[in-house]
């Protein structure tokens, strides 16, 4: 039996958020989840609302919020690049004003607090793969720096909030992330390839499709999230989560055609501006603070996405856009 704990996770009804929710709620947790539905949805929560230890809020981590919590997943922000491009001032305002508000909280209330970070602090990283005592190759002024600068200055906070008033801190760098519960019109590779390929759509590769990601599987990622939250208090280094299997645009495509059996065609368009050439964890330190590491293959991570979107597809689901 674990202690009960009170955990507030803000970006709750989102993708890893939601999932989050339910594998607290399933360790006895009582879980307040936080979310302003900026790109979460209701149907990622629905079947969590008559919990009896499970509270929804609707509210937004820009303002402050009073309440009484042992831990605060801090998982709030849009993350796919067409949707914190939406509204580039906003998703500065929640990386940098949310940290302060959830970082406030937890030095009042004492609440341990883990933030969300990113691959994308390394930016168009010049170092292959990355280790977490890389700085970075971030351009300030370009489309994705809302993004970017966001969660780099809300790093900075974690770590001047640990140094000034000892908050309990941990700092995820979460690198690509896929499974159920992605947005269908999220506008991110994997949700986008699959979506057209059961559509019968023309798969849209950016660029040559040379372009590199890393994917991690969702159930593995937020594994090592809750690891990371639960490790020795002197584990508040930056640590990556991913998984450092790397793969070309290209060969996602063609893994994608390969598993939804689709006809669809691979059509080449621009590749967006700064858009990261390559990207691959280094994840010793996870392996060695949290003896975590990715189960999940690609191609079996896939299939299980693929199986959850072709559902949404029959169920006829509204086309919702944020
Ligand atoms: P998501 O867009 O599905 O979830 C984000 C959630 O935050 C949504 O439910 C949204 O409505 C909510 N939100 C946004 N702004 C808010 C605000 N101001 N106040 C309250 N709620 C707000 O994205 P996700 O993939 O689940 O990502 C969760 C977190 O993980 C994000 O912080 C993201 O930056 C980080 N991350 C994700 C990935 C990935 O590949 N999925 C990679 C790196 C980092
Ligand atoms: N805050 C909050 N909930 C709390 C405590 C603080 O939302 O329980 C917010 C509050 O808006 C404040 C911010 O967190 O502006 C930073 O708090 P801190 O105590 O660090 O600074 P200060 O109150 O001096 O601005
Ligand atoms: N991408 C693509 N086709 C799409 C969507 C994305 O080729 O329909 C590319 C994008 O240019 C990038 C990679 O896939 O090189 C990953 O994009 P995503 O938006 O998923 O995440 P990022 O890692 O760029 O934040």
């Amino acid at each position: 039996m674990i202690e009960r704990k009170s955990i507030l996770v803000t970006g709750g009804a989102g993708f890893l958020g939601s999932y989050l929710c339910e594998r607290l709620l399933d360790q006895g947790h009582e879980v307040l989840c936080l979310d302003n539905f900026y790109t979460g949805q209701k149907a990622n929560i629905e079947h969590l609302l008559g919990h009896p230890r499970f509270e929804l809020k609707r509210h937004d981590i820009c303002f402050p919020l009073y309440v009484e919590v042992d831990e605060i997943y801090n998982l709030a922000c849009p993350a796919s690049p067409v949707h914190y491009q939406k509204d580039p001032v906003q998703t500065t305002k929640t990386s940098v004003i949310g940290a302060i508000n959830m970082l406030g909280l937890a030095k009042r209330v004492g609440a341990k607090i883990l933030q969300a970070s990113t691959s994308e602090v390394y930016g168009d990283p010049e170092i292959h793969p990355q280790p977490e005592s890389y700085w970075g190759n971030v351009n300030t002024t370009g489309i994705r720096s809302c993004y970017d600068e966001g969660k780099r200055c809300a790093e900075t906070l974690f770590y001047d909030y640990q140094r000034q008033n000892n908050v309990n801190i941990r700092v995820m760098r979460i690198f690509n992330t896929y499974g159920p519960r992605m947005h269908p019109n999220d506008g991110r590779v994997v949700s986008n390839f699959i979506m057209q390929a059961l559509q019968g759509q023309d798969i849209t590769v950016y660029g040559d499709g040379g372009q590199t990601r890393s994917f991690c599987f969702r159930d593995d990622l937020v594994e090592g999230m809750i690891r990371l939250m639960n490790a020795p208090d002197e584990t508040t280094m930056p640590i990556n989560i991913g998984n450092p299997n790397e793969f070309t645009i290209l060969q996602l495509a063609e893994y994608v055609i390969e598993l939804t059996g689709s006809s669809s065609k691979i059509v080449f368009e621009t590749l967006p501006q700064d858009d990261p050439m390559q990207r691959q964890p280094i994840i010793d330190l996870a392996k060695k603070h949290l003896n975590w590491e990715p189960k999940v293959e690609l191609k079996e991570g896939l299939a299980k996405t693929i199986s959850y979107f072709d559902q949404l597809l029959g169920q006829n689901e509204p086309d919702e856009k944020v």
